[in-house]
């Protein structure tokens, strides 16, 4: 397939035979895996992927690409954009496996999209910029500890694997990647339904980085809320652990049950 790469797509295509292997080796894909890849371009990893499984699909915003690859056998394509696809409804809420060297300029987004059907979600092989993947594996009180760390820890359990060079890519990105498992955890704290608020919460207290929680969250819970479930209001959002973040939403749950 050469197809010219297409910038606004994110295209920068896997060319290193090492480093597909490496990646197919930490998947391991069984043959009756249900294995959806995002993003399959011109099959860097979906060619390796069909040689271990009966079946795979994948989604793909690019329609020439999607016209090349309607011709590969064993193959369902859908051919949208990752963002709106409804990975339940595709799957009648059947378990996947996803897989992906992502789209760049969409991976945050991507990511929260991904975390809606974690329930659904065995694990996640995705290949990301390595500050993203800093930025996910993170703790307290690192300068990339943020919004997105906070809440895909909650979600999920989230491993690095390896890095990968610009030069294993065509074209070469400007920044170094890596790829990393991420696996959604079965039991989750909070109750499905209070999770949107909680991402409203952790988004809100990193709103103003440089601000205390007293300041970022003075329209959710005032300070004797704050101090009630055992942090100083005047901490900034970087210094509390998820835990602390989960005492906080609950401390809200808490305070909305009272008043209604
Ligand atoms: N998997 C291939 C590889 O490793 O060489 C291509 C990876 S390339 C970094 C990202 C792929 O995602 C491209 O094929 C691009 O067209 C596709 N893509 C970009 N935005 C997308 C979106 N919103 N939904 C689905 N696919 C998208």
């Amino acid at each position: 397939m050469f197809l010219h790469p297409r910038k606004r797509f994110g295209q920068n295509f896997l060319t290193d035979q090492q480093i597909i292997k490496k990646i197919i080796l930490a998947i391991q894909p069984r043959s009756n895996d249900n294995i959806v890849e995002i993003g399959p371009g011109q099959g860097a990893l979906t060619y390796p992927l069909l040689e271990h499984v009966e079946s795979l699909n994948v989604v793909e915003i690019d329609r020439d690409l999607c016209a090349v690859l309607s011709k590969i056998e064993k193959l369902t394509i859908h051919c949208q954009d990752v963002l709106k696809f409804d990975f339940a409804a595709a799957f009648e809420n059947h378990s996947v496996r996803i897989v992906g060297n992502l789209p760049y300029n969409i991976s945050t987004p991507l990511l929260f999209h991904l975390f809606e059907y974690s329930d659904q979600i065995i694990d996640m092989h995705l290949m990301l910029q390595k500050e993203v993947v800093d930025r996910l594996t993170a703790m307290p009180n690192c300068k990339n500890y943020g919004r997105l760390s906070v809440m895909a820890q909650y979600y999920a359990e989230v491993y690095k694997l390896f890095e990968v060079n610009p030069s294993s890519f065509f074209p070469a990105p400007k920044v170094t990647s890596a790829v990393i498992c991420v696996k959604p955890r079965p039991h989750r704290e909070l109750e499905k339904i209070q999770e949107e608020d909680f991402s409203r919460l952790v988004k809100q207290a990193f709103s103003q980085r440089r601000k205390t929680l007293r300041n970022n969250l003075k329209l959710l819970l005032n300070e004797e809320n704050i101090r009630a479930c055992d942090i100083d209001p005047g901490a900034r959002a970087e210094t509390l652990t998820l835990q602390e973040f989960i005492l906080l939403q609950r401390r809200l749950i808490s305070l909305t049950k009272q008043k209604a």
